[in-house]
């Protein structure tokens, strides 16, 4: 990185060193607070992407492929720590290119240490099993699990780091090496990143980072012949053209997805939690998360005032600068994600909808910014069924349980979901039938390394996290042995 005139400059990152585009193309990546460019970076395509892939293979290949599970965690281990020093730097990095606030990013690079110090803690387990092949003192057989090999990520805007790492910790962890593309919204924070595990003791070749602006960039490494497997983070529709793309080399997938997660709140829950825990779930981050709590299906016979209180805490929602301790609510991280916003409230406008707090733009602030809304629709309205990816609850009632339940089902994506109850058994009850990768009971929006997360139906495919996020980046081999010494009729299996 330096600095040139007052834009800060990232390169690709391949091999272990910093290297401009062979095209020696730049773009420049705007700060959503101020409208203005603030970094420059590299414009890698296709060939860059080809350097990547082959760095990441000789280190496959090398030393990498043949370190020890002790030395792979060992070296995770310092990543963690490094990743903890330099939190701060991270995270201002993130801010600057999506918008997003000080205090979350901060909070965010704060634990994702944490997700290496977890995998290092599997890297030295990859254990098999042995398995009685056949009969007895004939044939003896046992397993080998190894990694995939080569992985690219392909990560979305918001939490680039976050949803790096989520990939990252595991693929290291199982012995496999990666190329990143980051977005071309939000790239500089995964090259700072890069560099810094490099110093940490990540060998040359294991991480790599190709920019670039074009779309081709994304789809050179989804349909690279010299990878294994895709591990993607972004919109459905883009997944979709990720998997056609990797399944054509018969490559292994993960996607993760989008979500339209619905919080079911009934009506002895506590509503001050449950108002709460909807801020969280739809005005944090702006509402650009992909596990947005984003619709609320609330018992009839407290809409009006679980609403009042929403509404209320919504229009006290401080907006403002990003790295202000104090604010609560950044812009929206990019033109076209503005305009999709605005777009959806006055399709919302136009489907009937009621508006019952923000709605708009915030004309005081201008830039991105749009006023945390909350709109009381139609189930079948376009603003309850499609992602706005934005600060933007959709609410609807529900009279009992049976229709809560297929109210919250009814979506095409299952990412996430809440019930806000105080009876333990309806609570439990409700969390099993909600068709979701995580469902939280009188919380929201709680994500750790430990605890799987994914999707169902729409948002994507595998799993994230938890123990057996390494296992999407492991082959299982078995070996079988014959016993006997003796020779066998070839022409019968076994
Ligand atoms: P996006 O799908 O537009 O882009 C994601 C990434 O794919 C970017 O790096 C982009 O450059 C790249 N890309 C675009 N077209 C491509 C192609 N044809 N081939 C290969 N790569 C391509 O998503 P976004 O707008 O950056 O992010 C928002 C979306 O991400 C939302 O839908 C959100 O729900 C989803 N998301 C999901 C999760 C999750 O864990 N499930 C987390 C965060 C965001």
């Amino acid at each position: 990185m330096s600095e040139t005139g007052h834009l800060e400059t990232f390169k690709l990152f391949i091999n272990g060193k910093s290297v401009d585009a062979l095209s020696g193309k730049t773009f420049d990546s705007l700060n959503p607070y101020t409208g203005e460019p603030w970094a420059r970076l590299a414009d890698g395509g296709p060939a860059d992407v080809d350097l990547a892939v082959e760095a990441a293979r000789a280190a496959f290949d090398g030393s990498w492929g043949a370190m020890s599970g002790f030395d792979r965690a060992a070296i995770m281990r310092k990543i963690a720590t490094a990743i903890t020093d330099n939190a701060e730097r991270l995270a201002l990095l993130e801010v600057r290119d999506s918008g997003k606030l000080m205090r979350e990013m901060l909070g965010q690079l704060n634990v994702l240490g944490t997700w290496y110090a977890y995998f290092s803690g599997l890297a030295d387990k990859l254990e098999g099993r042995t398995v009685p092949a056949v009969a007895p003192r004939t044939y003896f057989g046992y397993t080998t699990r190894e990694p995939v090999g080569v992985v690219g990520a392909i990560t979305p805007w918001n939490s680039p780091l976050l949803l790096l790492t989520m990939k990252l910790a595991p693929l290291l962890a199982a012995g496999c090496t990666c190329v990143v593309k980051p977005s071309e919204h939000s790239p500089a924070s995964t090259v700072a990143f890069a560099e810094i595990l490099t110093e940490a003791g990540l060998p040359p070749g294991v991480l790599n980072v190709v920019t670039g602006w074009e779309r081709a960039t994304g789809e050179a490494l989804a349909a690279h012949r010299g990878i294994d497997k895709v591990a993607f983070t972004g919109s459905t529709a883009t997944g979709v053209k990720v998997a056609q793309a990797a399944i054509a080399n018969v490559n292994k997938i993960t996607l993760e997805l989008g979500g339209k997660s619905p919080q079911v709140v009934f009506p002895d829950a506590d509503l001050d939690a449950a108002a709460n825990g909807l801020v969280a779930g739809v005005f944090a981050a702006t509402g650009q998360t992909c596990m947005a709590g984003s619709r609320l299906i609330v018992h009839e016979s407290v809409k009006d005032e679980l609403l009042a209180k929403v509404a209320e805490r919504a229009a006290s929602i401080k907006q403002g600068d990003p790295t202000h301790a104090d604010t609560e609510m950044g812009p929206v991280a990019n033109v076209p994600q503005y305009e999709k916003v605005l777009g959806y409230l006055d399709v919302a406008r136009a489907e009937g909808a009621t508006i019952v707090a923000g709605g708009e733009p915030n004309a005081e602030l201008g830039g991105l910014f749009v006023k945390p809304t909350v709109v009381l629709a139609d189930p079948s309205a376009t603003i309850v069924r499609e992602e706005v990816f934005g600060p933007v609850l959709a609410a609807y009632t529900f009279t009992d349980e049976d229709q809560a339940i297929a109210l919250a089902n009814d979506t095409p994506y299952g990412l996430a979901g809440a019930v806000w109850t105080k009876d333990v058994h309806r609570a439990h009850r409700v969390a099993g039938a909600i068709r979701a990768g995580t469902v939280w009971i009188n919380a929201y929006r709680v994500v750790t390394p430990n605890m799987p997360f994914g999707g169902f139906g729409l948002s994507g495919i595998g799993r994230e996290n938890g123990v057996r996020a390494v296992d999407e980046y492991l082959e299982e081999k078995s070996v079988i042995v014959e016993l006997t010494g003796g020779t066998r009729d070839p022409f019968k299996m076994g």
